[in-house]
């Protein structure tokens, strides 16, 4: 006799409900996005024990017609499709027909729903897949879910699941990532008993970030805004001083729907590269808009991934659209007494953020250098200086007020640069500004194609590997505009006769070598990108070191200079390069005032 049978109705769903129902949270999830399928404005979210135990979702959307509640709980039965060509054009959250059947397979689950064209509405039980009952009902135009026990008949996947509390995280942060790409609709999460989440629905994605994740965030954030014959990308990029160390807090949507994708995330990576420091992720909500022919999101319905036909034109889009936003509204670090978590990692010759009263004294220190001794007397001052720079610096017309028309008090430690502006007191690393000054002038150089060498007195030869001299060979043209005069010195040896402007202090050879590993690294990378990465390494190279003294003609050069760029914020590696404290902080440090 033959071993093979073919599997009844409910162990089908059963096994089906495992690729859509992993945890509360994305029976959260489905029962929702039908929600905003059905037009809902207005969606209510009750859950206890994280959703283990109890999960309730009422909608003010369209209902369901009396004579397809049965259908819907059928497994591939969806109103949303018809056929296999409609699938290029979806639009709805929905469309596999499987939410339904999987949860009810699972659970015990009590569905009401009305339309509007009927005075009643229609009340049906399923549990385990059975339908127990179904009845006429009084009930308001609209569906209300309720989903008890989970996994009650699938021990198995029950164990799966994790405490109460991390379910209930699971389902706040996808409630969240819902509201944000509806910010038309008007979501509340209440969790065993107390409101979480309770966005406006006023259509504002500002104030929906807001209600979720605070004013600390909203006023920090910046408005993206994009749009080319592909695609159309809005959102919010939020600054460096609520970067945190991992994606939490990344939010994409692809035409509505929350996904994840690496090609996008590497995108915007690459627009903060010189915004963040390492390790450091930035909050960003970004949402594409694009011809669904052009994606693919008929992918595993728990991984939420989506594929883009055009890569290329996605990524480039992406890092633009961040970018932009990003060089438009950046901002100065600006020092508080209290612990601020941004900034934790700083590296060596960077001013921490951590100025702490020290019980018994009457002077702050600048951490992380403690051996440095707190030195007033270099600071000079110098009222010439002073009123030349005001006069200057106002003449700019840049968007850096918060530099112009400041006093310059002077040079701290040979390595900052102190100014007085309105209230606040600013720090400028010299080394950073530098580098970004310098950053800036060389890709303006090289986008113009300006000759930018410096011819060296003596010429370095350089050995190389054959395989290198063929990089080169292709990419002559590239390193010439950078400022390298080179040739072919033989035996796999080149002769370096020039450098970028600014000279390289006899590190020629150094430097052109991090150069070549740059165009020659295996990640495929644009254009951009590469020869972005090549200047800041030349930046970094050429700009002034800390611990140089600067006279005050040179610091007022460098101020001048740094007041005309866009973004005189960050160096291009996304140390700050200017951070302020107002007189109110001192006050608050001297306990002159609470
Ligand atoms: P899908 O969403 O993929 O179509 P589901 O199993 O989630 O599949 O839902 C099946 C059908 O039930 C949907 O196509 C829709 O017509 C209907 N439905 C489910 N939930 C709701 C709701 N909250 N409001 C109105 N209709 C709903
Ligand atoms: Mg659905």
């Amino acid at each position: 006799m033959g071993k093979i049978i073919t599997l009844d109705e409910g162990t089908i769903n059963k096994i089906a409900a495992g690729e859509v129902v992993e945890r509360p949270a994305s029976v959260v999830k489905e029962l929702v996005e039908n929600s905003i399928d059905a037009g809902a404005s207005r969606i209510n979210v009750e859950v206890k024990n994280g959703g283990v135990s109890f999960i309730k979702v009422i909608d003010n959307g369209s209902g369901i017609e009396e004579d397809d509640v049965i259908i819907a709980f059928e497994r591939h039965s969806t109103s949303k499709i018809k056929h296999s060509d409609d699938l290029s054009s979806i639009l709805s959250l929905g469309f596999r027909g499987e939410a339904l059947a999987s949860i009810a397979a699972v659970s015990k689950v009590e569905m009401v729903t009305r339309t509007l064209n009927k005075p009643y509405g229609i009340q049906i039980y399923v549990q385990g897949g059975n339908i127990e009952y179904i009845k006429q009902t009084g009930a308001p135009v609209g569906t209300s879910v309720i989903v008890k026990d989970l996994f009650f008949n699938t021990p198995a996947r029950f164990k799966f699941l994790k405490k109460d509390t991390t379910e209930g995280g699971y389902v706040s942060d996808i409630i969240s990532r819902i509201a944000l790409s509806n910010p038309g609709i008007s979501f509340k999460l209440v969790s065993n008993g107390a409101t979480i989440i309770h966005t406006p629905g006023n259509n504002d994605l500002l104030s929906t970030i807001v209600s979720i994740y605070g004013t600390d965030i909203g006023k920090s954030v910046i408005e993206i805004s994009y749009k080319d014959d592909l695609i159309r990308i809005t959102g919010y990029a939020g600054g460096a001083e609520i970067s945190r160390s991992n994606r939490n807090y990344q939010s994409l949507f692809v035409n509505g729907r929350y996904v994840k994708s690496k090609l996008v995330t590497s995108a915007i990576d690459e627009a903060y590269r010189t915004y963040l420091m390492k390790n450091r992720f930035a909050f960003i909500v970004l949402k594409i808009e694009i011809d669904p022919s052009a994606i693919d999101v008929n992918v595993h319905p728990a991984k939420m991934e989506v594929r883009f036909s055009d890569e290329q034109s996605i990524y480039r889009a992406v890092y633009h659209a961040v970018n932009n936003a990003l060089s438009r509204g950046s901002k100065i670090i600006e020092v508080k007494t209290e612990k601020e978590t941004f900034f934790k990692e700083s590296s060596p010759g960077y001013v921490n953020q951590d100025i702490q009263a020290q019980p018994g004294q009457n002077l702050y220190k600048y951490s992380p250098d403690k051996q440095s001794p707190v030195v007033q007397n270099r600071v000079q001052k110098n009222e010439d200086i002073e009123n030349e720079s005001l006069r200057n610096l106002e003449a700019q017309n840049s968007i850096s007020r918060d530099i112009t028309g400041a006093h310059i008090i002077g040079q701290l430690f040979s390595t900052y640069v102190l100014l007085q502006k309105d209230d606040y007191l600013l720090i400028i690393d010299q080394h950073a500004a530098h580098e970004r000054i310098i950053f800036e002038e060389m890709k303006s150089r090289f986008s113009s194609n300006k000759p930018m060498s410096q011819t060296l007195m003596v010429p370095v030869v350089i050995n190389l590997t054959h395989q290198e001299i063929k990089t080169l060979d292709e990419n002559k043209e590239f390193f010439n505009r950078l400022g390298f005069i080179y040739e072919e010195f033989g035996n796999n040896s080149i002769v370096i006769r020039a450098v970028p402007y600014g000279g390289c202090d006899g590190n020629e050879k150094e430097m052109f070598l991090e150069l070549l590993d740059i165009v020659t690294s295996p990640v495929k990378e644009n254009n951009n990108i590469i020869t972005d990465r090549a200047l800041y390494k030349i930046a970094c190279k050429v700009a002034v070191k800390a611990n140089m003294n600067l006279d005050n003609k040179e610091t007022l050069e460098m101020l001048k200079k740094l007041s005309g760029l866009g973004n005189p914020y960050t160096c291009p590696h996304g140390r700050p390069t200017i951070i302020k404290i107002s007189k109110d902080e001192l006050e608050k440090m001297f306990k002159r005032r609470l």
